[in-house]
């Protein structure tokens, strides 16, 4: 491959190296330029000679001041800019950019499971959710046996899926924040994929009764300490399980329209390569489904935070201009009550890729947001039943933003350029990584590779199309993703921003 970089915009004065080897001193690119040193994949080469304190450009935008005078074909690392401020939440353009309607897209449908609360599914599965930690094992042990002994006779159910997590007992509940977990808990456990309806584990003593989890619902619960020791609650855990899978192994997937799919998006383990690549075209993807009426999620504050004067203006009226930087004002306050300084993100791997700072990561995060209106802001613990392009709040964390897009979400997309295998057991998720290397390294992990934007071989438009046309495949369980295929559940991870006792 001869030396290639890649110029996001216009007035970028710097663009990063798209050969997989990187390019070596003395390489010449097409447009005359040469390389000063050894530069690696994704990182920065200066396109001009930059003076001391002069903006460092990219995606347009300023990602911080360059600290020593260095010419033209150089490696920009991390050391050697400033970070800029955030951009000051009072002095934000709200809901000025007046976005054309974007034309309708008609006509796709998915194949899947129209539930009793008018809920759509994309998997079948059985759910059993707890109150609290202290009877997960119990739960997982009974969901191996189901799994081993009674699955089986229901070939139309897709699983069993324990929803367990470390939160329930030992915490403020009824302390504000508390709310948070709460709630995206009460509603993952009423989550569309498995019907609405889940069988409930308790112990009894713990602060979170089942009244509290899910207040307006009443399930039959199995309470542990109601029972007679071990054995006997496998037993009644067990027995419960089979009579709810043969109502479930009666249900048929129907047709259900596009505009059902809520799928929630985020990244991991980011580069340099990421908001040019699989993000746009994430992105890309994301206007599409918009367009056909459907919900997509776009969350993950602190990788918003910085680009946030570019959404502000998106946002459908003043009132979700103003959630939104209510949303990052509160967020602000929690990493300023922890100590936590802007440096909290990137990690090493963002680094190692290319990313220089929060900033840089954050206009190719947001990238994923597509380039539509911003229709509605959830905030944490929210579920989001609103049609359109939400920021829906949360953590940046892989973990906890997957658990509380979750609590909405019929299907999830994960881009990745350092590669990770996340996967959860209630959704499939689609992984697409930034670069070929990574896909190629990974061919039974990535879904879909975007790396083909950077050397030219599709564009942006051709990979979101695919990602779409993909995902109503898995939607309609025609295709199950690789995350699916090997079973890769990470655990849930509420986020609890109460007080632990
Ligand atoms: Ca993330």
């Amino acid at each position: 491959m001869n030396p290639l970089f890649i110029q996001v915009h216009a007035n970028d004065n710097v663009a990063i190296i798209v050969n997989p080897e990187g390019v070596s001193s003395g390489a010449h690119f097409q447009n005359g330029l040469t390389a000063a040193e050894s530069i690696p994949q994704s990182h920065k080469i200066t396109l001009a000679p930059l003076k001391a304190g002069a903006p460092i450009i990219r995606y347009g935008e300023i990602i911080g001041h360059i600290i020593n005078d260095v010419e033209a074909g150089r490696w920009i690392r991390e050391d050697m800019l400033t970070l800029p401020a955030a951009p000051p939440l009072d002095q934000l353009p709200l809901a000025t950019r007046k976005l054309p309607l974007p034309a309708p897209l008609t006509g796709y449908t998915f194949e899947g499971y129209r539930n009793a609360d008018g809920s759509a599914g994309t998997r079948n599965m059985l759910g059993i959710t707890t109150t609290v930690q202290c009877v997960a094992p119990t739960v997982e042990y009974a969901v191996r046996r189901i799994e081993a002994e009674i699955l089986p006779k229901f070939p139309n159910v897709d699983g069993v899926v324990a929803v367990t997590h470390t939160y329930g007992c030992g915490v403020a509940i009824d302390a504000p924040g508390a709310r948070v977990p709460i709630r995206t808990l009460g509603h993952i456990s009423r989550h569309a994929n498995i019907a609405g309806d889940p069988l409930v584990v308790s112990l009894g003593c713990e602060k979170m009764q089942p009244s509290r989890l899910l207040p307006f619902y009443e399930p039959s619960v199995i309470r542990l300490q109601d029972n007679k020791g071990f054995a006997a609650t496998v037993a009644a855990i067990c027995e419960q399980a089979e009579k709810r899978l043969a109502e479930l192994n009666t249900r048929r997937r129907t047709a259900i329209p596009a505009s059902e799919l809520n799928v929630g998006l985020q990244c991991g383990g980011s580069d340099a390569f990421s908001g040019v690549t699989c993000n746009p075209a994430v992105g890309y993807f994301a206007d599409l489904l918009v367009r056909a009426g459907g919900t997509v999620l776009f969350s993950e504050v602190t990788e918003v935070r910085d680009a946030v004067h570019l959404l502000t203006p998106r946002c459908a009226d003043e009132t979700t201009a103003r959630k939104l930087i209510d949303e990052m004002e509160w967020y602000d306050e929690y990493l300023a009550r922890g100590g936590a300084d802007r440096s909290a993100n990137p990690t090493p791997g963002n680094k190692r890729g290319g990313l220089a700072n929060v900033v840089e990561k954050a206009l190719g995060s947001i990238a994923k947001a597509g380039s539509g209106t911003i229709h509605h802001v959830a905030t944490h613990g929210e579920k989001v039943t609103a049609k359109g392009l939400v920021f829906a709040a949360t953590p940046a964390s892989d973990f906890i933003c997957g658990t509380q897009q979750l609590a909405s979400m019929n299907l999830h997309v994960f881009t990745t350029g350092e590669g990770s295998p996340y996967g959860l057991a209630m959704v499939p998720v689609a992984k697409v990584s930034s670069r070929t290397a990574l896909a190629e390294k990974w061919p039974d992990l990535i879904d879909v590779n975007a790396g083909t934007i950077a050397t030219g071989e599709q564009s942006i438009a051709d990979v979101g199309w695919q990602l779409f046309h993909f995902l109503l495949d898995v939607a309609s369980g025609r295709k199950k993703t690789w995350a699916e295929h090997w079973r890769l559940h990470n655990a849930l991870a509420p986020f609890n921003p109460g007080p632990v006792t």
